[in-house]
């Protein structure tokens, strides 16, 4: 596609506010709001309309509408603010990387992963995984890191949710129009376009590579639905997990070794690779193949390998971690293990697990062993981690397992409310976007007045009512149902939000254990509670269907029917919308399977407390007074006693400690106690949970020393 062709497609656009092209074809807009506002003020029901995607609203968009914003000086104002920190921020050279490595030059870090979460607009991620990646690709910018992503685009993306009148889960896939989003075809220093080529059994299969400009850093994903690929191989990556196994293999094929030639024709040639997930682990076999190739033994091009390699685990779950057959695997590879100089059983070696079903290949145990550094994602995860992998390590006692932990963060300017930042721009001073990790800094927020605060929440809380009476009322509309009776939230009623992937450990339905006693909670006429709920399953996870299901239809019971609500189509929009606008946060996941969570992170960064199970993050952050915990730190043998357990504990905190607190409020109805909470929720996550302090631990304990180089002289 020439640069020619997409031009016409747009609104031609007047040359004062002409550099609004460029901005939209960079996502460092996604986590300025004030570059956002650029696009939005133009027309807000258009911006709405086009989901926040400015390179499509820049194609919609009226002649007019442009022109209008010309004689409004404050908009342009505005515009040059933004252009300006925009440029400053690209030419920066006294980034945190370069003051804290000056003598780091030339090294380069490949981060893979099977999706990205950047924005609602690049429906490229299905959930908390792609949103962490997101996030690191966010601050790797921010803090300067010589860094380049990789992945895949999906035409289809994940998929759009619905719920049919039974409250049953519809997936919904629409294809995604490339002209539509900010990716470029990937060029070579030539002006070549790159398409890499990758054998399959029986076929070669070609993957083009598009490049998405996040801030600093490139964003490589390689497309499949190309010429001259087979109908089949062109649905390779159309879907983010769908297919069948066999789809999935080819797909972490093209993934992990298309991934490094990818890089290789953009004359990429990073020191550092970081698996984000077992998913691209086939990456270090093709990193030895190079290696063999040029006439090293096997043995010192894995040695090497490992040290270069960097792997991220995040899932306790077992069934969570990618194992094939080695049979399949046979399949696949048994024109490749000839390149690196091993036999057949020595290549099922690399990476050889034994399940109940036989012998598989499995991508966790590929990427430990080819990696001299890996970490799980919180400190309880990390311990959880070291037990399931210790069989690898047959020398070492549980505690010795080599696999640390580095706790997930989020990244602060995508998650904070509008709102919340004006004011913690006028308490922290300007510049703290350059001191977030700053505990002390923090402080600060003690002195807001508790009316300032409660005001400005409200200010996010209202958005979030109104929102949600518009998508329920949408909903009806598209079913064809009466829309006047619509119930929404009450803006005064306390307000707990539950959003996250409708897996079955996550328990969604642990709340409604005995109904009864929930009704009573939610309709005292004094202290009224509502919830809402949103998140998706996966379309092939039947109980968590059900789930979802089983959440709305008591949604639709007298005693709920205004209290409990569902939201559909859960995403990083309506993530945003609930993190800013709930009182509480809540989260019940059957430890210890949670590896970390985020959800409960963004609430607090904007003052929501959480209400807990003592699992992935939250015990390390918990304190007593930023928030409540639900249960123990005890393992159960009986899923049924723990539900149980669990459940009468969420009520009782709920009852003696969460509804009081909420509603000791005095004549203006504030809460003095509930504002503490809030505060002490903000001042104890927002510096230490921060992809800030994340990225930061990634950089100084594993990217850095895999680099091999001195940093010191
Ligand atoms: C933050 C986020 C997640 C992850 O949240 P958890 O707490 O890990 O469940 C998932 N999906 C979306 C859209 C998010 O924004």
């Amino acid at each position: 596609m020439s640069l020619i062709s997409t031009d016409l497609l747009f609104t031609p656009i007047p040359k004062r506010i002409a550099r609004l092209r460029e901005l939209a074809y960079n996502l460092w807009w996604s986590w300025h709001s004030e570059a956002q506002d650029l696009y939005r003020q133009i027309d807000p029901d258009l911006w709405e309309q086009d989901y926040h995607n400015p390179v499509n609203f820049l194609r919609d968009v009226r002649q007019q509408r442009l022109e209008a914003v010309l004689s409004n000086q404050e908009y342009l104002d505005q515009y040059d603010q933004v252009l300006s920190s925009f440029d400053q921020y690209l030419n920066a050279t006294d980034t945190w990387f370069a003051q804290t490595y000056p003598k780091v030059g030339g090294e380069m870090i490949a981060y893979f992963s099977a999706e990205f979460g950047i924005h609602e607009s690049l429906p490229i991620y299905s959930g908390g995984l792609g949103v962490l990646a997101g996030d690191h690709v966010k601050e790797a910018s921010d803090l300067g890191l010589p860094f380049v992503a990789v992945g895949f685009i999906y035409p289809q993306g994940y998929f759009r949710q619905r719920l049919d009148p039974s409250g049953w889960q519809e997936a919904i896939y629409n294809k995604l129009n490339f002209a539509d989003i900010a990716a470029a075809p990937a060029l070579t220093s030539d002006g070549c376009e790159v398409v890499v080529e990758v054998e399959l059994p029986g076929r070669t299969i070609y993957a083009k590579v598009y490049r998405i400009q996040v801030g600093r850093v490139s964003l490589l994903l390689m497309d499949t639905d190309i010429h001259p690929n087979s109908p089949q191989d062109r649905e390779l990556s159309a879907r983010l997990y769908g297919g069948n196994q066999e789809m999935r293999v080819a797909q972490e094929i093209v993934l992990g070794i298309g991934g490094v030639r990818a890089l290789r024709q953009l004359s990429m040639n990073p020191t550092v690779w970081h698996m984000n997930e077992g998913h691209s682990a086939f990456l270090v076999l093709e990193l030895a193949r190079e290696l063999v190739q040029g006439g090293m033994s096997f043995a010192d091009a894995a040695e090497k390998v490992r040290t270069h390699s960097v792997f991220t685990t995040h899932t306790p779950v077992p069934a969570g971690n990618d194992a094939f057959p080695v049979q399949m695997i046979e399949k696949y590879f048994w024109q490749y293990w000839p390149n690196l100089g091993i036999s057949r059983d020595e290549f099922m070696n690399l990476a050889l697990q034994q399940q109940s079903w036989g012998p598989t290949f499995a991508m966790t145990v590929l990427a430990l062993k080819f990696s001299d550094r890996h970490n799980g994602v919180s400190k309880l995860h990390g311990s959880v981690a070291r037990g399931m992998w210790q069989w690898l390590y047959p020398e070492k006692s549980q505690d010795e397992v080599p696999i640390a932990s580095i706790t997930n963060g989020i990244h602060t300017f995508t998650w904070i409310a509008p709102e919340m930042r004006r004011l913690y721009d006028a308490y922290l001073g300007h510049d703290w976007e350059r001191h977030i990790d700053n505990t002390n800094l923090w402080q600060k927020i003690h002195e807001i007045p508790d009316a300032m605060l409660w005001e400005t929440h409200l200010q996010s809380k209202r958005r979030l009512v109104a929102s949600a009476q518009t998508r329920l009322r949408g909903r009806l509309m598209r079913l064809g149902m009466e829309t006047s009776g619509v119930v929404t939230l009450d803006e005064n009623a306390l307000t707990i939000g539950f959003a996250r992937r409708f897996a079955t450990y996550k328990r969604a339905t642990l709340l409604f254990k005995d109904s009864d006693r929930l009704k009573a909670i939610l309709n005292n006429p004094d202290r009224p509670v509502q919830f809402v709920f949103a998140g998706k399953a996966h379309p092939a996870d039947e109980p968590g269907k059900l789930f979802i299901q089983q959440v709305y239809q008591l949604s639709q019971q007298t005693g709920f029917i205004g209290k409990i609500i569902f939201l559909e189509e859960y995403d990083m929009y309506i993530g945003r919308e609930l993190v800013q606008g709930v009182d509480l946060w809540l989260n019940n996941p059957r430890r210890p399977n949670e590896a970390s969570g985020t959800s409960g992170q963004k609430a607090s960064l904007n003052g929501s407390p959480n209400l807990s199970i003592l699992d992935g993050w939250w015990p390390e952050a918990y304190n007593g007074r930023n928030g409540w915990v639900i249960g123990e730190e005890r393992e159960f043998t009986n899923y049924d006693e723990q539900d149980w357990y669990d459940s009468q504990h969420l009520y009782h905190v709920l009852e003696n400690e969460v509804v009081p607190a909420f509603y000791n409020q005095d004549a203006d109805g504030i809460s003095q106690d509930w504002v503490a909470y809030m505060k002490e929720a903000i001042v104890t996550v927002a510096p230490v949970f921060s992809t800030r302090r994340m990225v930061k631990d990634y950089v100084t304990s594993l990217y850095v020393p895999a680099m091999g180089v001195s940093t010191t002289d």
